[in-house]
C-alpha cells in the first residue's frame, strides 16, 4: 500500500502543513522500535526518550493518519467501563487503580499539552445525556457513587429543566456534567505530539510500512526501504494492526466510525446547540458524540460499520443521526464527512500486554483513545525502564478472545453490533 495523506477531514483543513518525517532507508538501530504514529506510538516515544532511549517509530502513512488524527476529540475521565462494571469484574481494590489511571490519562494529556506548547484547543467539560427515560436516575446514581467511593467531585448530575438550559438538542431526560473532562483537535493534539518526540530526539520515519518482525538477538524489523533494529519492539497500530501480528489480533475488532462537520454557524446558533461550548455524548450504545470547533461548526460523530467500505457520502451518512438530535440544521450545509478506524475489545477495557519479554502492545481502546492511549505510552515506557507494575494494572484485566478468533469474529461481532443498535432505535 502506497503512503496515504491524511483524510479530507475539518481536521486535516484546519492544520499548520507538519514537515515530512523522511522514509527508512537502510539500517537503523535503535533500543526501541515503535511500529505505529498515533497517540499510542508518539506518547511511548516522548516517554521513552524521557528516561534516555534511543527510538526509531516507524509509521506507513503520515504521523496522526490513523484515529488519532479524526477522533471526536473527547477526552473522558475514568476508563471505557463504567467503574460499577469494572468492581463487579475486578474487585473493588483493581477497580480503583483503574479509575486513578483514568483521571491520570487526562492529566498526562493536558502536561504534554502545557510542557510543549501544543496549540489543540484544549477545553473543559463534558455533558453526557441520556436518551432513554430510565436511564436519568442510573445517571445520578453514578455522581452519587463516583462521589461516594471514588471520591470524585468533578461531576454533576443536570436535570432535564436544567439540561434544555444548556442545550437545544432534543430527546434527553438527564445528564452528567464532567468537568474534569476535556476536549481538543485531535490532529493538532497528534501533530504537536509528533513535533515534541522529533525534538527530544526520537527517530520518526513516515511512509514506512513495517512487513514483518522476527526476534533473535535483536528484533529485525522490515520495511521496503529498510530495517531497524532494536531491543525492545512496541506494537502501536490498533485499528491499523490488520495480518502484521496474528497474536495480538484477536482480542480486538476494528471497527469504523463516522463525522461530520457543518458549516460555520452563527455565534447565537451555536451558544443554543452548546451554552458552554462543553462537548457532549449520548447513551445509545452506538453513541453519538459531537462539539463544536474553533469557528463554531459542530462536529458530529455518529453511526458505524463492521466492514471494510465506507459509506459513499460519508457526511449524509452522519446527518441523519444529527438531526434526530438537533432539527433546526436541516437546512445547515455539510462541508466534511469522514470516517475511521478504531479498535474495540469484548469487554470495551483496552488490551495491554507482552509477546515476549522484549515485544509489546497496547490498543483496543473501544472510542476512549485519546486519553488512555496517550497514557499507555507512559506505561509502556515504564514498563520497558523495568518497573511494569502500572502497566500490569492494565494488562492485567481480562482481554477475552472475540469468538471465531481473527477469520471467523466478522459475522458474530456484526449480529451483535446490529442487535445492539437495532435496540438503540426501538428505544
Ligand atoms: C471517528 C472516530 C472518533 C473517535 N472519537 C474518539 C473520542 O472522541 N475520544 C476518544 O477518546 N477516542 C475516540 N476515538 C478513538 C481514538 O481515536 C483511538 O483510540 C486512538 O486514536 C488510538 O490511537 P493509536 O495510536 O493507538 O492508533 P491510531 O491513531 O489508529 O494509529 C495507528 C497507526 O499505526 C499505523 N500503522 C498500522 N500498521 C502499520 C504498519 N504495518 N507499519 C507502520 N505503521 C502502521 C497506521 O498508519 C496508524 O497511523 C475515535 C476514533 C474514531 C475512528
Amino acid at each position: 500500500m502506497q503512503n496515504q495523506a491524511h483524510v479530507d477531514s475539518w481536521y486535516a483543513a484546519s492544520v499548520a502543513p507538519l514537515e515530512d518525517f523522511p522514509r527508512l532507508q537502510g539500517e537503523v538501530s535503535a533500543d526501541v522500535c515503535i511500529i505505529g504514529g498515533g497517540y499510542t506510538g508518539l506518547s511511548t516515544a516522548i516517554f521513552l526518550r524521557q528516561r534516555g532511549y534511543s527510538v526509531a517509530l516507524l509509521e506507513a502513512n503520515r504521523v496522526g493518519w490513523g484515529a488519532s488524527g479524526r477522533n471526536g476529540g473527547h477526552v473522558g475521565t475514568g476508563q471505557r467501563a463504567d467503574q460499577e462494571q469494572l468492581e463487579k469484574m475486578l474487585g473493588p481494590d483493581h477497580a480503583k487503580a483503574l479509575w486513578d489511571l483514568g483521571l491520570e490519562a487526562v492529566d498526562t494529556v493536558c502536561e504534554l499539552i502545557d510542557d510543549n506548547a501544543i496549540d489543540c484547543e484544549l477545553k473543559r467539560g463534558n455533558l453526557h445525556v441520556a436518551c432513554k427515560a430510565k436511564e436519568a436516575p442510573e445517571l445520578e446514581a453514578e455522581v452519587e457513587h463516583l462521589s461516594s467511593v471514588y471520591g470524585y467531585d468533578q461531576i454533576r448530575y443536570v436535570d432535564k429543566t436544567e439540561l434544555a438550559e444548556l442545550t437545544s438538542g432534543q430527546g434527553f431526560h438527564g445528564g452528567t456534567l464532567d468537568s474534569g473532562a476535556r476536549h481538543l483537535h485531535p490532529l493538532k493534539y497528534a501533530q504537536g505530539l509528533a513535533r515534541a518526540a522529533a525534538s527530544s530526539g526520537a527517530q520518526i520515519y513516515e511512509g514506512s510500512r513495517v512487513l514483518s518482525y522476527s526476534e533473535g538477538d535483536k528484533i529485525r524489523v522490515k520495511t521496503d526501504g529498510g530495517e531497524v533494529l532494536a531491543g525492545f519492539l512496541v506494537l502501536a497500530c490498533n485499528g491499523y494492526l490488520e495480518k502484521l501480528e496474528p497474536r495480538a489480533a484477536g482480542r480486538i475488532m476494528p471497527i469504523n466510525n463516522y463525522m461530520l462537520a457543518t458549516e460555520p454557524l452563527s455565534e447565537d446558533l451555536a451558544r443554543r446547540l452548546i451554552r458552554d461550548d462543553t462537548s457532549m455524548s449520548d447513551s445509545l450504545f452506538v453513541i453519538n458524540y459531537w462539539k463544536l470547533s474553533a469557528d463554531n461548526r459542530l462536529l458530529f460523530g455518529g453511526g458505524e460499520s463492521y466492514t471494510r467500505r465506507f459509506p459513499a457520502d460519508i457526511g449524509n451518512f452522519v446527518r441523519k443521526y444529527m438531526l434526530r438530535i438537533y432539527p433546526e440544521l436541516g437546512d445547515t450545509r455539510i462541508d466534511y464527512g469522514w470516517g475511521g478506524t478504531l479498535a474495540i475489545t469484548m469487554n470495551r477495557m483496552p488490551d495491554f500486554g507482552r509477546l515476549s519479554p522484549a515485544v509489546f502492545y497496547a490498543h483496543g481502546y473501544s472510542g476512549h483513545g485519546v486519553p488512555i492511549a496517550t497514557l499507555a505510552g507512559k506505561l509502556l515506557a515504564e514498563a520497558i525502564g523495568g518497573t511494569a507494575e502500572r502497566f500490569d494494572v492494565m494488562a492485567s484485566v481480562p482481554s477475552p478472545t472475540f469468538p471465531g478468533g481473527t477469520l471467523l469474529r466478522w459475522p458474530g461481532l456484526v449480529a451483535g453490533m446490529l442487535f445492539y443498535s437495532l435496540r438503540d432505535r426501538l428505544g
